[in-house]
Protein backbone atom coordinates (compact mmCIF):
# COMPACT_ATOMS: atom_id res chain seq x y z
CA UNK A 1 0.00 0.00 0.00
CA UNK A 2 1.49 3.29 -1.05
CA UNK A 3 0.43 6.42 0.09
CA UNK A 4 -1.84 8.94 -2.04
CA UNK A 5 -1.97 5.89 -4.62
CA UNK A 6 -5.26 6.19 -5.84
CA UNK A 7 -5.79 2.70 -6.68
CA UNK A 8 -4.29 1.18 -3.91
CA UNK A 9 -7.25 3.05 -1.73
CA UNK A 10 -9.57 1.39 -3.99
CA UNK A 11 -8.14 -1.99 -3.67
CA UNK A 12 -8.71 -1.94 0.27
CA UNK A 13 -11.91 0.05 -0.65
CA UNK A 14 -10.60 3.44 1.48
CA UNK A 15 -12.04 4.74 -1.98
CA UNK A 16 -15.28 3.69 -3.34
CA UNK A 17 -15.35 1.84 -7.04
CA UNK A 18 -17.51 0.06 -9.25
CA UNK A 19 -15.84 -3.33 -8.91
CA UNK A 20 -16.84 -6.18 -11.01
CA UNK A 21 -13.85 -8.77 -9.86
CA UNK A 22 -12.04 -9.58 -6.95
CA UNK A 23 -9.89 -12.24 -5.75
CA UNK A 24 -6.12 -12.64 -3.76
CA UNK A 25 -3.66 -10.85 -6.18
CA UNK A 26 -6.08 -8.50 -8.06
CA UNK A 27 -9.25 -6.16 -8.76
CA UNK A 28 -11.41 -5.09 -11.17
CA UNK A 29 -13.17 -1.96 -11.72
CA UNK A 30 -15.42 0.20 -13.73
CA UNK A 31 -13.54 3.02 -15.13
CA UNK A 32 -14.08 6.58 -13.87
CA UNK A 33 -14.24 7.56 -17.43
CA UNK A 34 -14.94 5.09 -20.07
CA UNK A 35 -13.59 5.25 -23.38
CA UNK A 36 -15.84 2.32 -24.61
CA UNK A 37 -19.01 0.94 -23.38
CA UNK A 38 -17.04 -1.85 -21.55
CA UNK A 39 -13.70 -0.15 -19.66
CA UNK A 40 -12.39 -2.44 -16.84
CA UNK A 41 -9.36 -1.20 -14.91
CA UNK A 42 -7.42 -4.00 -13.41
CA UNK A 43 -5.09 -3.99 -10.75
CA UNK A 44 -2.31 -5.74 -8.91
CA UNK A 45 -3.05 -5.50 -5.20
CA UNK A 46 -0.08 -4.78 -4.74
CA UNK A 47 1.61 -1.40 -5.58
CA UNK A 48 3.83 -1.92 -8.60
CA UNK A 49 4.37 1.88 -10.20
CA UNK A 50 4.99 0.34 -13.82
CA UNK A 51 5.30 -2.19 -16.32
CA UNK A 52 9.05 -1.29 -16.04
CA UNK A 53 8.96 -1.70 -11.86
CA UNK A 54 8.05 -5.52 -12.51
CA UNK A 55 10.57 -8.17 -11.05
CA UNK A 56 11.23 -12.14 -11.65
CA UNK A 57 8.61 -12.38 -8.55
CA UNK A 58 5.77 -10.90 -10.42
CA UNK A 59 6.08 -13.27 -13.09
CA UNK A 60 3.25 -15.74 -12.15
CA UNK A 61 0.61 -12.07 -11.24
CA UNK A 62 1.07 -11.16 -14.74
CA UNK A 63 -0.23 -13.97 -16.05
CA UNK A 64 -3.07 -14.34 -13.87
CA UNK A 65 -4.14 -10.49 -15.23
CA UNK A 66 -4.49 -11.93 -18.34
CA UNK A 67 -6.21 -14.80 -17.64
CA UNK A 68 -8.75 -12.66 -15.33
CA UNK A 69 -9.00 -10.14 -18.10
CA UNK A 70 -9.41 -12.48 -20.56
CA UNK A 71 -12.46 -14.63 -18.04
CA UNK A 72 -13.58 -10.33 -17.77
CA UNK A 73 -14.28 -10.36 -21.76
CA UNK A 74 -16.52 -13.40 -21.67
CA UNK A 75 -18.15 -12.17 -18.52
CA UNK A 76 -18.95 -8.84 -20.40
CA UNK A 77 -19.99 -10.57 -23.70
CA UNK A 78 -17.27 -8.84 -25.77
CA UNK A 79 -14.59 -12.06 -26.04
CA UNK A 80 -16.18 -12.98 -29.81
CA UNK A 81 -16.29 -9.44 -31.26
CA UNK A 82 -12.74 -8.76 -29.55
CA UNK A 83 -11.17 -5.90 -26.81
CA UNK A 84 -8.18 -4.73 -26.58
CA UNK A 85 -5.72 -4.82 -23.63
CA UNK A 86 -3.68 -1.33 -23.23
CA UNK A 87 -1.21 -0.98 -20.06
CA UNK A 88 0.25 3.26 -20.44
CA UNK A 89 3.76 3.52 -19.14
CA UNK A 90 5.35 6.64 -18.50
CA UNK A 91 4.95 10.03 -20.27
CA UNK A 92 4.67 8.93 -23.81
CA UNK A 93 2.34 5.49 -22.84
CA UNK A 94 -0.21 8.21 -21.15
CA UNK A 95 -0.18 6.65 -18.08
CA UNK A 96 -2.03 8.69 -15.62
CA UNK A 97 -1.97 6.38 -12.56
CA UNK A 98 1.25 5.25 -11.07
CA UNK A 99 -0.05 1.93 -10.07
CA UNK A 100 0.22 -0.75 -12.99
CA UNK A 101 -3.01 -1.72 -14.41
CA UNK A 102 -4.46 -3.25 -17.35
CA UNK A 103 -7.34 -1.17 -19.67
CA UNK A 104 -9.72 -3.95 -20.77
CA UNK A 105 -11.65 -2.30 -23.64
CA UNK A 106 -14.48 -3.24 -25.81
CA UNK A 107 -17.98 -3.49 -27.04
CA UNK A 108 -16.85 -1.05 -30.02
CA UNK A 109 -15.02 -0.92 -32.99
CA UNK A 110 -11.18 0.41 -31.44
CA UNK A 111 -9.05 2.85 -34.25
CA UNK A 112 -5.98 1.58 -35.18
CA UNK A 113 -3.12 3.11 -34.48
CA UNK A 114 -4.15 5.00 -31.38
CA UNK A 115 -3.46 8.50 -30.98
P1 LIG B 1 -3.83 5.57 -17.26
O1 LIG B 1 -4.13 6.92 -17.83
O2 LIG B 1 -2.88 5.68 -16.09
O3 LIG B 1 -3.44 4.53 -18.23
O4 LIG B 1 -5.22 5.04 -16.67
C1 LIG B 1 -5.76 5.44 -15.47
C2 LIG B 1 -7.24 5.22 -15.58
O5 LIG B 1 -7.80 5.24 -14.29
C3 LIG B 1 -7.96 6.30 -16.40
O6 LIG B 1 -8.67 5.69 -17.45
C4 LIG B 1 -8.88 6.96 -15.37
O7 LIG B 1 -10.12 7.33 -15.93
C5 LIG B 1 -9.03 5.90 -14.31
N1 LIG B 1 -9.23 6.43 -12.98
C6 LIG B 1 -8.48 7.41 -12.38
N2 LIG B 1 -8.94 7.65 -11.15
C7 LIG B 1 -9.98 6.80 -10.95
C8 LIG B 1 -10.86 6.57 -9.85
O8 LIG B 1 -10.79 7.21 -8.80
N3 LIG B 1 -11.84 5.62 -10.01
C9 LIG B 1 -11.94 4.90 -11.17
N4 LIG B 1 -12.93 3.99 -11.22
N5 LIG B 1 -11.13 5.09 -12.23
C10 LIG B 1 -10.17 6.02 -12.13
ZN1 LIG C 1 -0.83 1.81 -5.46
Amino acid sequence: MAEDCIFCKIASKEVPSSIVYEDDLVVAFNDIDPQAPVHIVLIPKKHIPTVLNLTHEDQKLVGHMFLVAASLSREQQIAQDGFRLVTNCNRDGGQSVYHLHMHLLGGRSLTWPPG
